[in-house]
Formats: C-alpha cells, sequence, structure tokens
C-alpha cells in the first residue's frame, strides 16, 4: 500500500468526533469494510452527510468543492495524498504562466475532477484519438494523473509536440513515485512469469493500469480482488506465478493470495509425487489397487 493511501485510512481511523468519507477513500471493497466496521460513515453526495466533519479522500477535490462543502457548515478534513497536492499545484502554475492545461488521465476519474474543476479551460486526453481532437493553442502545459503509466503519458506528449510543432509545450512530471516503481516492477514480474496475478480493487485505477501493463508481457493476467476469486486450473501449465497489487491494497489480502498459491502449489508438488511414486509402485505390483486421498488445505 502507498503512504498516501497509508496515511488516509490512518487519518479516517484515528478521528475523535465522527466523521464521513466523501467518496472512496480509497477504490479498495476490503479497506472501506473495514473503515465502515469502525464507525466511519462514507457517503458520495455531501447532502447525505450527518457527520460534523467530512473528509476529502487521498484523490483530493478542487477548492470549489471544498468551498461548498464548507459553505453547508462543515468541517473539511484532508487526507489528499501530497502527490496530489503536488500535481494541483504544477497545474495552478501552468496556468499562471500562461499555458493552456492538459491533463493526462481519466476525464470522471475522482483525482482529474478535483484538478480540472478549479480551471476555467483545460482538455483531457487518455488516447492517441483525443490528442487528434486537440485544438491548436500557441502554449500546451501538460500535466498527468498520479496514476497513469508513465510510458503512456511520454507517448501522448510526443504526439503533441508532434502535432502542434508551431506551439511551446512544457511537460510536468506528476505521475507518483510509487506508480512508477509498481509499473517498472510489475514488468519485470511478468517477463519472468507463466501467470500474473494483480490483486486490487475492481474501480481501482492504478490496479487496472497493472494488468494493461502485465497483459503486454505475459499471456495470462487475472485481476483478482481476494483469495476467492482465484481458479486453480489458471495454473495447470504455469511453473512461475507472479503477484503484484495496486497502490490501494492491503497486506492482508496480498498474504491470503500468496498463502493460497502457495497451498496449491504444495498440493500440486503432493500429487505429483504421489502419482510418479504410483507409477512406480505399478510397474513393481502389477495389481496394486491402494489409494491416497489427496486434498488442498
Ligand atoms: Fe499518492 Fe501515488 Fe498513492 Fe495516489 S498512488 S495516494 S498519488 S502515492
Amino acid at each position: 500500500m502507498c503512504f498516501g493511501v497509508r496515511d488516509a485510512i490512518h487519518l479516517a481511523l484515528n478521528q475523535t468526533a465522527p466523521v464521513t468519507i466523501l467518496g472512496d477513500l480509497v477504490h479498495n471493497e476490503t479497506v472501506l469494510n473495514q473503515l465502515r466496521s469502525q464507525g466511519v460513515k462514507i457517503e458520495r453526495q455531501v447532502a447525505d452527510v450527518a457527520t460534523p466533519n467530512v473528509m476529502i479522500s487521498a484523490h483530493g477535490a478542487s477548492e470549489r468543492a471544498m468551498e461548498q462543502i464548507r459553505g453547508r457548515g462543515l468541517n473539511v478534513l484532508e487526507a489528499t495524498c501530497p502527490l496530489v497536492h503536488y500535481a494541483h499545484r504544477v497545474v495552478a502554475r501552468l496556468v499562471e504562466d500562461g499555458f493552456h492545461p492538459v491533463i493526462i488521465g481519466k476525464r470522471d476519474h475522482v483525482e482529474v475532477r478535483g484538478v480540472t474543476e478549479d480551471l476555467n479551460d483545460y482538455d483531457v486526453v487518455l488516447t492517441e484519438e483525443d490528442v487528434a481532437n486537440l485544438k491548436e493553442r500557441p502554449r500546451f502545459g501538460i500535466a498527468a494523473q498520479t496514476t497513469q503509466p508513465i510510458d503512456r503519458v511520454r507517448h501522448l506528449v510526443a504526439l503533441i509536440e508532434q502535432k502542434f510543432p508551431r506551439s511551446e509545450v512544457r511537460f510536468s512530471d506528476t505521475v507518483c513515485q510509487p506508480t512508477k516503481q509498481r509499473q517498472t516492477a510489475a514488468i519485470e514480474l511478468a517477463q519472468q512469469s507463466d501467470v500474473v496475478i494483480v490483486i486490487g480493487g475492481a474501480h481501482s485505477n492504478n490496479t487496472r493500469e497493472l494488468v494493461q501493463t502485465c497483459s503486454r508481457h505475459c499471456a495470462q493476467v487475472y485481476h483478482v480482488q481476494t483469495a476467492e476469486d482465484l481458479r486453480p486450473d489458471w495454473f495447470a501449465e504455469a511453473k512461475a506465478v507472479g503477484i503484484t497489487a495496486g497502490t490501494s491494497t492491503p497486506e492482508c489480502t496480498i498474504e491470503a493470495v500468496e498463502a493460497w498459491l502457495r497451498d496449491f502449489l504444495e498440493f500440486q508438488d503432493r500429487l505429483a509425487r504421489h502419482v510418479n511414486g504410483a507409477h512406480a509402485t505399478d510397474r513393481r505390483q502389477e495389481h496394486n489397487t491402494e489409494t491416497t486421498e489427496l486434498k488442498p488445505r
């Protein structure tokens, strides 16, 4: 789990007064259930908040949105990751310096909305087609959603430079370090694995990005939320299984997946030893009918 998510969970769990988190603090159901079980409320709309304190998630929020919340007489607690704050400052500086802001990311992602809601004029791009639809501007200032793969970001920056040779293009790299490290490690892992398991919430952007990255380097990649999603037939032919996880996946979920796999491999081993042993016995005793029941633990 990255430090931004860990700190946000810690802040939510250590409030003395009742608190409501606005939106998902993290995109992970296991973590959200743990928070709910400890009395933390989670709401999507500020109109549904019934506590005096409202927490902004690690993904951040726009100044406009926070002003609206304060306007309702509620206290705002910010769990915004410092690296998301950094991205907000970078974009504000690009605008101050006269650049037209272009954000590389998902238009409807909460982090991107947090950045763009304070801007009057901007573009959000995620694909080559989005870049093809951009209008020419004298100056483009580009930043990225913190969890975008850096390769995609650099590719789209290069496309914008090619498409607008007369424009000045300034790129500020706002992809966060934990995302970059995870992506690089995932590529190495995928290259060495027959099967890769990516663990993370169904709505976690960085988990889905990890799935896509691993899929470019390994033919069999599965996205699971917990150990219960694992299927034995995925590993029938596998000699090496890689495990990676999104930045909001709790350690206990990763450990449970690893334990399931180790149990499964041990079972396969015992089964193989049993079959080999049975063949050897068959050769010695043509009519041996003894069987041993083998079950995964
Ligand atoms: Fe912060 Fe990066 Fe973690 Fe997002 S993924 S909370 S930006 S460290």
